[in-house]
């Protein structure tokens, strides 16, 4: 488009939908200011671009240039891999293919104005913006809470937080209030070293960026921002919560099984539904998805329940549930691979949502109104549910480890039943806070403004 010309921006997702997802609205939200957008994908998780008819897709494959044939780095070479080796061989090797990938978009002729990139990628994309001269924007897709307690592990390593007994998982991090140590953002890893490195090279990846963009607003986070950016010398750009801006992406075409759910939830009493689903890469024990299926069952409560393909370890989806489970379930229970979260949050009939509080999901439930019943798995998701329970008072943890059968049925019942008006209050009131930041004069719209300006002035 003529008018964009001279406005390109070049975006690299992290392959996973819930960095990929952030990404592409921000790239919605640029495009929407007059601005031209490629994205840089791994070959790895390639997605759809035909969803995305206003933007230009390039793969980077980390094949080298007429070695041709399939792409090593396949779904079933990765699937034995713990989410910290697959982000290392992941950085490893697509480092070469991304510099070459963006030298030759630098070079095509049209004016690049930055590189986004996610934060997760750290400072190879550092090293490849500099040797063209491309200016680097970070988007961190998760929370400012949640970065103060990633930059502060040198200190809690210091400290011995990481190798903490078993016994002192309830007591506070005095350093960062109110975590306790069950909360920090560790992943289950045969290689801490390593989550250590990624860990530091995002965050040194980030304060040598040309600023940063977080999909969070003030009004949520505004005490953690001004921790953050006074030990950063970087402008910060709070632009959250981008699903709610309104430029926007073009319409997803519903599916059967999207038409199915809405058609369920139509006939659902307002605020009845529990709507449960674990995030795009948690995965949980055959025990604890009975645990969860029984649970679900026993409090009578309807439910919608999102059991991804490769969701609990070792089977392929449902194989484990009793023979007539789902029969007996009548209309009171839905199981489903997939949904548009956006929308069956956004539905008059969900009461609650179970979640395992990755940052995307948190984000979406408060925008929504949506109390949350917080069962995290790893990294910021553990401090996630502390903030929703404790700081924003929003939902109720209930701990991995204290999930049996009766526990879940009590919880879920509670959630929907008794105590979940006041909570629905308080996300209710985020929900305007966030519509405010929005507006005119709010302050994502600010910042997305003087973002803009910036992005315009770089000089590359
Ligand atoms: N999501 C979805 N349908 C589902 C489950 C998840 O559209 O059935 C989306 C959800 O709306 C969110 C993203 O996938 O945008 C998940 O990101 P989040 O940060 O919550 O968790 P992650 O998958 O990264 O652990």
């Amino acid at each position: 488009m003529e008018e964009r010309k001279g406005r390109k921006i070049i975006m690299f997702p992290l392959p996973f939908p819930g960095h990929f997802n952030p990404m592409i609205q921000l790239a919605g939200i640029f495009h929407h200011r007059g601005f031209s957008i490629t994205i840089l994908h791994t070959s790895y998780n390639f997605p759809d671009p035909s969803r995305y008819p206003h933007f230009t897709f390039r793969t980077i494959s980390h094949n080298k240039e007429g070695e041709g044939g399939e792409d090593p780095l396949s779904r079933s070479e990765t699937s034995g891999m713990d989410l910290v080796a697959l982000i290392r061989v992941l950085k490893q090797k697509y480092a070469e293919p991304f510099r070459e990938s963006l030298a030759a978009e630098v070079g095509g002729g049209e004016k690049v104005c930055c590189l986004v990139s996610d934060a997760i990628w750290g400072r190879n994309t550092e090293i490849a913006a500099k040797e063209v001269g491309v200016h680097r924007l970070v988007l961190r897709t998760g929370g400012a809470a949640s970065f103060c307690a990633f930059a502060a592990f040198p200190l809690l390593r210091d400290k011995g937080y990481f190798s903490t007994l078993d016994s002192r998982q309830d007591d506070p991090v005095i350093e960062l209030p109110p975590l306790k140590v069950k909360d920090l953002p560790v992943v289950e890893t045969n290689d801490p070293d390593e989550l250590y490195r990624i860990i530091s090279d995002m965050v040194e990846g980030v304060k040598s960026s040309s600023g940063v963009i977080w999909n969070t607003f003030e009004d949520l986070e505004r005490g953690q921002l001004m921790d953050l950016s006074s030990n950063f010398n970087v402008p910060f750009f709070p632009l959250g919560p981008f699903h709610k801006h309104s430029n926007h992406l073009p319409p997803k075409t519903k599916s059967k099984e999207d038409n199915e759910i809405t058609k369920w939830l139509e006939k659902q009493d307002p605020k009845s539904v529990v709507y449960a689903s674990f995030g795009s890469l948690a995965d949980i024990e055959e025990k604890e998805f009975l645990e969860i299926a029984w649970g679900l069952r026993n409090s009578k409560q309807s439910f919608l329940w999102v059991v991804r393909p490769g969701l609990v370890r070792g089977t392929e989806w449902l194989e484990s549930l009793p023979c007539g489970f789902m029969d007996n379930l009548g209309h009171k229970g839905k199981i489903v691979k997939w949904t548009n979260q956006l929308e069956v949050l956004a539905h008059p009939a969900v009461g609650v949502f179970w979640t395992h509080c990755g940052w995307n999901s948190t984000v979406e439930s408060i925008c929504e109104g949506v109390p949350m019943i917080c069962t995290p798995c790893f990294s910021d998701q553990r401090v996630n549910a502390r903030y929703i329970a404790d700081v924003w008072r929003v939902g109720n943890v209930l701990e991995k480890s204290m999930m049996d059968t009766e526990e879940i049925e009590k919880v879920v019942r509670s959630a929907i039943m008794d105590n979940g008006n006041e909570m629905r209050d308080r996300c209710l009131a985020y929900k305007e806070r966030a519509e405010k930041c929005l507006g005119e004069n709010g302050s994502s719209s600010n910042y997305l403004d003087k973002l803009v300006r910036d992005v315009l002035s770089f000089d590359s």
